[in-house]
């Protein structure tokens, strides 16, 4: 991939430099993570290298870095950005311990590599090496999913473009990875999330750089996005990806994409857009069942226990415990079995249900801190109307449904009360409350389209 560059340099100059203060920052993750996530996570991280836009961090183990990205890496972006606007992304390095006790913490090779690529968009286009096939494991959630992201890859441009969708952390980057990593083997490939995309679009027309940036992104015979939903908004940027788009369908290449909504579910996107995201095939990851989150538990503790040649012992009782209480999103279900084995490591026994139950309090209860405020915002976003319209007196369908949708959520997902809700839609009395509960309940038993947005707006919900 690497050679194919067209005079990136041009493309991509650094933005003002800006340094970050440490010691100022480690202060900030203190304040804002609390004392024990503090020292028992963040404190190990180092500041290995700077660039202009990016950050490479040091932590001792493949598993710390593990769990800092599942769990905390959003919020760290946002405090360092509060610090260096310029920064985009973070890159964890393992930093080998003799290698810390020398004040030396990081390889030289390593980083000649880095600076090489730094600032090219090639940065933001490798592949992860374990987001494969081989990795993924199938449920029936994901099946579908699956053959056809395998079926993109034996026969290139039949399903064109293949967009895939679901809610958070149901495996959409990890497909589309795979797909990417099967397809480069003789493909040139490009893979790159839409912010990212976005970015650079952004970036260019700074510059004053577009030829440069068409060019880069239409000459790709396999064109992976990720998380399609971005591109909303700029007018500009939605012509450029749709003028990406047809050129790329034109000379024949392989499109794939991934999004946390159907097509036409997008916000704010042009209609010709949707339509021609949706003239391929198109579907959707469900939310994983209670067997295919045991199957990826067990799948990971004997990945690590490969990785770490050690022995991981955790009871069917365990992963019986964790596989019920984490709902839907994996990430957040490896990340929960992630901080079991440490506490496991760390107190040297066999941990039982009830141990769980301790060492995941915060996480499970954290999931549990949904506000009316964030159901009314995530409900009317979904359905793409204003907060305004939602909670309107005005009765056609398109609001009501939303709004009815939002209060049958506040009931079931917030310990208020019938009236209390009432008043936080602009004052209604408690029996359109119960009325809504009702109506939008046997919707849920009946209606294919209501289970599965449903489904949705709860994964949104649960994802901070
Ligand atoms: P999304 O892009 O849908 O938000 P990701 O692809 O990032 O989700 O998946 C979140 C995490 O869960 C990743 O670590 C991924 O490897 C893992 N994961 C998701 N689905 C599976 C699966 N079927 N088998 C193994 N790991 C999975
Ligand atoms: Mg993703």
């Amino acid at each position: 991939m690497k050679n194919k560059s067209i005079n990136q340099k041009n493309i991509f100059v650094s933005e003002e430099e800006k340094t970050l203060d440490w010691p100022t920052l480690q202060s900030d993750l203190k304040k804002n993570f609390g004392e024990e996530i503090y020292s028992s996570w963040l404190k190990s991280i180092t500041l290995v290298k700077e660039y202009n836009d990016y950050l490479i961090l040091g932590v001792p183990t493949r598993f710390f870095r593990d769990w800092i990205v599942s769990r905390y890496l959003d919020k760290i972006l946002e405090l360092v950005k509060n610090h260096k606007l310029s920064l985009s992304r973070i890159e964890f390095k393992i930093v080998e311990e003799q290698k810390a006790v020398n004040g030396e913490n990081f390889k030289i090779e390593e980083l000649s590599k880095i600076t090489e690529i730094k600032d090219s968009i090639l940065n933001y286009n490798r592949l992860n090496t374990n987001l494969s096939f081989e990795n993924f494991i199938k449920g029936s959630s994901n099946e579908v999913a699956l053959s056809y992201s395998k079926k993109v890859c034996e026969q290139s441009s039949r399903y064109n473009p293949l967009y895939i969708y679901g809610g958070v952390g149901l495996g959409k980057t990890h497909l589309l990875n795979a797909i990417g990593l099967e397809l480069q083997k003789d493909k040139d490939v490009m893979f790159i999330s839409a912010e990212r995309f976005m970015y650079h679009f952004i970036k260019s027309i700074k510059k004053n750089d577009m030829v440069n940036f068409k060019d880069f992104f239409r000459k790709a015979s396999v064109f992976i996005i990720d998380d399609v939903q971005f591109i909303r908004g700029k007018e500009s940027l939605q012509e450029e990806f749709f003028h990406t788009f047809n050129s790329l369908m034109e000379k024949g290449s392989q499109i794939v994409i991934s999004a946390d909504r159907p097509p036409m579910k997008l916000d704010r996107v042009q209609e010709r857009i949707k339509s021609r995201l949706s003239g391929g095939l198109i579907i959707d990851i469900d939310v994983p069942d209670l067997q295919l989150k045991k199957d990826i538990i067990k799948n990971r503790i004997d990945y690590m226990q490969n990785q770490f040649k050690e022995h991981i012992n955790i009871s069917d009782e365990v992963i019986n415990f964790i596989s019920t209480e984490a709902k839907t999103n994996i990430r957040e279900l490896l990340g929960v079995l992630n901080r079991v084995i440490a506490f496991g490591r760390v107190h040297k026994r066999i941990l039982n249900a009830s141990d769980c139950k301790n060492i995941l309090k915060d996480v499970f209860n954290q999931a549990k801190i949904i506000t009316v405020d964030k159901i009314q915002n995530t409900v009317s976003n979904f359905f793409n109307i204003t907060l305004t319209d939602m909670l309107s007196q005005r009765r056609s369908r398109p609001l009501a449904r939303p709004r009815q949708v939002a209060m049958y959520l506040a009931k079931k997902l917030t310990t208020r009360s019938l009236p209390e809700i009432g008043r936080r839609f602009a004052n209604r009395d408690h029996t359109t409350v119960i009325h809504a509960v009702k109506t939008i309940t046997k919707l849920s038993e009946k209606d294919e389209e209501m289970k599965k947005n449903l489904i949705q707006i709860k994964s949104l919900l649960l994802e901070n």
